[in-house]
């Protein structure tokens, strides 16, 4: 283990029904430390580029459409073992499967509406904070 940094997003749907408040408690409550935040409308080309691992998935256009239906609030956190925890909090991608207690099983619609986005590796994790935040936004 060591420390770490990941790029978390709250979605376009968790913002809209008004849970940035408490999705960012539970990464407080956890010990995660948040080193650059901003609210962001993502335009068509941000949102394909982001996903651009998933373009031959049947789901990527609408993803990227669902992604810029409205702002999301991107943010980079610390700390130890981050990448694994933050995907802890956040709870297995379809919130039907997710576990009691994690984000998405509590704030997601569905699959693709799923309230969250956290990095699934370092190297994801560094090009994704890169691809929202450059050095000087980073605290
Ligand atoms: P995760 O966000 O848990 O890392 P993936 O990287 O597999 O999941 O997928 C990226 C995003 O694509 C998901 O968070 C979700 O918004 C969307 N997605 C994944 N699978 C599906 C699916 N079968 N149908 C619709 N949207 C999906
Ligand atoms: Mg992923």
């Amino acid at each position: 283990m060591s420390v770490q940094r990941t790029l978390a997003i709250i979605k376009p749907d968790a913002v809209a029904s008004g849970k940035i408040g408490p999705i960012i408690a539970r990464i407080e409550a956890a010990g995660l430390t948040i080193l650059a935040a901003r609210l962001a409308r993502l335009s068509a080309e941000q949102a394909a580029g982001f996903y651009i691992v998933h373009k031959a998935r049947p789901f990527y256009g609408s993803l990227c459409a669902f992604m810029t239906q409205g702002p999301c609030l991107p943010m980079v956190l610390e700390g130890e073992d981050a990448i694994q925890r933050w995907r802890d909090l956040m709870g297995a991608t379809d919130p039907a499967k997710a576990a009691a207690g994690t984000i998405r099983k509590e704030f997601a619609s569905s699959i693709e509406a799923n309230a969250v986005h956290g990095s699934d590796a370092p190297a994801t994790a560094a090009t994704e904070i890169t691809y929202f935040f450059n050095a000087l936004e980073i605290h």
